[in-house]
């Protein structure tokens, strides 16, 4: 028999191991398998001996089951099992929660491998939850010859269902009947990075003699994960920009709107808005991301780029993520447009809030052409939607669309130019995987005379009593005539607002119970400094109507506080409000806190932000809020946040491991192969721009782009 990437392991394995192999993890093809790629390997040369094992080392035992029991625990719910191994020169307990499965694997008499970080409890060593590999008869025999010794041991991502070393088996055998591999690479490439051939890092990958195979294996294939992503994005924008796409050149109705801004742009404005304005002249379709700070002025730079596009007589869709946002732009730019221009351009929204009959007259005034500017939500995407003549989409907020969504506006128009914007400073090499087939544009620095936020970090852990003195602060601010806003992570101490972090996401956080609207709206209105104040709440789950009522009397200086969740995160626009408390600070990410922090001091007045947490000074929770208080940044902390964050999370769930096609790649530290692997795809794609002369390069992008890596260009 023989086997290529494509053919099932239904037939190799047998129906059993490959639909535990498909239930556990996804794997249906020779293909998948060979990319379940061991998490890390352990070398049976460097064995401890358990009386010597130093606390805090990460080791690897070779040891049998002496005995396991399992009892509940003591604070909590859930059980413990408790495993005790020895090796003939100590004993050592292995600790697993909630898992009372394993215990019958490790039943007394088991011999195997353990390995983990020694830690100490009540006098006894411990490894809390190791990972282990149980011997096989023969294995246990084999024990003592010297190649054994060497070889290290691949340790793979497993389950409940199934160990590492069943996947180790099944990959033996696939391993054994695979055919020899076209290298998708081509051999130039190969040769000046040095890498191994295709099918010799998978042989290493999976089956190492000893430590530099697999090494140089890794190395290989990371390489090719690189190249592969980098080349199926460089395509995909040459190709995006090789369309005919009608130019849109500034004009004086351009020259009039800039006239007519109460500010001149800043430097960067200008380089951005010339940027945009030369992409929208050269005949090809515009791709560009607008990366800034909150409160840099992109919204006026795309006003800018609608109004040249309302000069040629085309119009503009801005697609926003929510009804708030969506209204809050077509306040925005309405109020940046000025009266007369307003009414050359007719800026309509079209949202799913609008009655039957406004939703008409929208559809119209979009159809007709009457309105060269229509604001909304997903309700644009749907079919009843058409334009005249669709020049410009701009999106914001990009981290929360797709690719499918910006293609799906892009097909209401020819070719129209495509507008990114985003407040979230977004880490080069970031941009360049999520975002590779965009070009990019940053404003880096404020409006001049914008007065820096001051944040602080209230810890609660180690002054407790400064609690009161925030609300004091905050009853002062509003007395100076300012508002305040109170961000919460929680709407109900037991409804989330969508998007938080988990409790066990984010290590560190105290198990204190965390604030919510519900809580802390009455807590503020009973204090005796409020009591003549207008308090309100805001959230995710209220009716569109009662948001955006209380955003609209929030921003006509109606309300003084309003308790908030992340609802108010993106976009939200209150030049008068100035203070802010965020509740539980470390239960957001760093570019979250970033972004709510950036909702105060946008007007004449000094914005400031207090981060409110229980977490305890060295933890990771900690020191992401104080990372927060310590620059304004938003590239500098893009930068922190990626150390205090894992890998998964910077693409987002369902962006890492199989999904984004990246299983060995780290965007996060691998920042130096990912510029290089673009330049090789972008001089690659420069002489065979369609791939003829690369047949097996061509053939690999298409069945990734088939499976999944499309599914992630399209759903990022
Ligand atoms: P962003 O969308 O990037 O968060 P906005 O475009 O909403 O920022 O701008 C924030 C505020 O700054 C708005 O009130 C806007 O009118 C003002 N602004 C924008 N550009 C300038 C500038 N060059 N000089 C002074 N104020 C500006
Ligand atoms: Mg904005």
């Amino acid at each position: 028999m023989s086997a290529g990437l494509d053919t099932t392991l239904q037939g190799i394995l047998g129906d059993r191991t490959q639909k535990a192999l498909q239930k556990a993890f996804g794997l249906s093809t020779v293909g998948d398998l060979l990319q379940h790629y061991p998490r890390r390997y352990a070398s049976r040369g460097e064995l401890t001996s358990i009386a010597g094992v130093p606390i805090g080392d990460q080791v690897t035992l070779v040891a049998e089951v002496v005995s396991a029991k399992q009892r509940p625990m003591r604070q909590k719910r859930g059980s413990v099992l408790e495993v005790v191994i020895s090796d003939g020169t100590g004993l050592v307990t292995l600790t697993f929660f909630n898992q009372a499965w394993r215990q019958k694997d490790l039943v007394p008499g088991a011999r195997g491998m353990f390995a983990g970080k020694v830690g100490e409890y009540r006098g006894e060593r411990q490894l809390a939850h190791p990972d282990y590999e149980l011997f096989s008869d023969e294995e246990a025999l084999v024990q003592n010859s010297e190649e054994w010794a060497k070889r290290p041991i691949p340790l793979y991502p497993a389950t409940s269902t199934v160990a590492s070393w069943q996947i180790a088996k099944a990959l033996g055998i696939v391993l054994d009947v695979l055919d020899d591999l076209p290298d998708p690479l081509p051999a130039t490439i190969t040769d000046q990075e040095r890498l191994l051939g295709f099918r010799e890092a998978l042989e290493k990958i999976h089956r190492p003699a000893e430590e530099s195979d697999w090494k140089d294996a890794r190395r290989t294939l990371r390489f090719h994960e690189a190249f592969v992503l980098q080349t199926a994005l460089v395509r995909r924008r040459l190709r995006a920009q090789s369309v005919e796409s009608t130019p849109r050149k500034p004009g004086e109705l351009t020259n009039g709107f800039l006239q007519a801004l109460p500010f001149s742009l800043t430097e960067d404005q200008l380089r951005v808005v010339e940027e945009i304005h030369d992409d929208m002249a050269s005949g090809h379709p515009m791709n560009r991301l607008v990366q800034g700070e909150v409160g840099s002025g992109k919204t006026v730079v795309a006003a800018t780029a609608m109004v040249t596009v309302a000069g040629t007589g085309g119009q503009t869709a801005l697609l926003a993520p929510t009804e708030v946002l969506a209204n809050q732009h077509f306040r925005s730019l309405v109020q940046t447009l000025g009266p007369d221009m307003s009414a050359r351009i007719n800026p309509v929204l079209l949202t799913g809030a609008l009655g039957a009959a406004e939703r008409k007259k929208a559809l119209l005034a979009a159809a007709s052409g009457a309105s060269q500017l229509v604001v909304g939500t997903h309700a644009l995407l749907g079919d009843t939607v058409q334009f005249a003549d669709l020049g410009l989409v701009v999106i914001d907020e990009q981290h929360r669309f797709g690719v499918d969504q910006r293609d799906a506006l892009r097909h209401k128009g020819s070719h129209p130019h495509v507008l990114v914007l985003t407040a979230t400073p977004i880490p080069r090499t970031v941009a360049m995987t999520v975002f590779g087939d965009l070009d990019v544009s940053t404003i880096a620095t404020l409006p001049q005379g914008r007065l820096p936020i001051e944040s602080h970090v209230v810890a609660l852990a180690d002054h407790p009593t400064w609690y009161p003195r925030v609300w004091s602060r905050v009853a002062e601010e509003v007395a100076a005539g300012r508002q305040a806003f109170v961000v919460t992570s929680a709407i109900s101490s037991s409804v989330r607002e969508e998007g938080e972090l988990e409790d066990e996401e984010s290590e560190g956080t105290p198990t204190i119970p965390r604030a919510s609207v519900e809580d802390t709206l009455p807590m503020i209105r009973n204090l005796p400094e409020f009591a003549s104040l207008k308090v309100e709440a805001i959230h995710g789950q209220m009716p569109t109507a009662d948001k955006d009522q209380v955003m609209q009397a929030f921003a006509a200086g109606e309300i003084d506080v309003v308790v908030a969740t992340t609802v108010i995160e993106v976009g939200i626009d209150v030049p008068n409000a100035s203070i802010m408390v965020i509740l539980d600070a470390d239960r957001f990410g760093v570019s979250q806190l970033h972004q709510l922090r950036g909702r105060v001091g946008r007007g004449e007045h000094p914005g400031t932000c207090l981060l409110v947490t229980h977490a305890e000074e060295g933890t990771t929770a900690r020191a992401r809020v104080e990372a927060v208080a310590a620059t304004l940044d938003g590239f500098e902390l893009a930068a922190a946040d990626l150390e205090l964050r894992r890998e998964g999370d910077v693409l987002g769930a369902s962006q890492s491991g199989r999904r984004s096609g990246l299983r060995l790649v780290r965007v996060t530290k691998d920042a130096e192969l990912i510029d290089r692997a673009r330049e090789y795809a972008e001089a690659l794609l420069a002489t065979d721009p369609e791939l003829g002369g690369h047949p097996e390069l061509l053939a690999t992008l298409q069945a990734r782009l088939d499976e999944r890596s499309e599914d992630y260009l399209e759903k990022n």
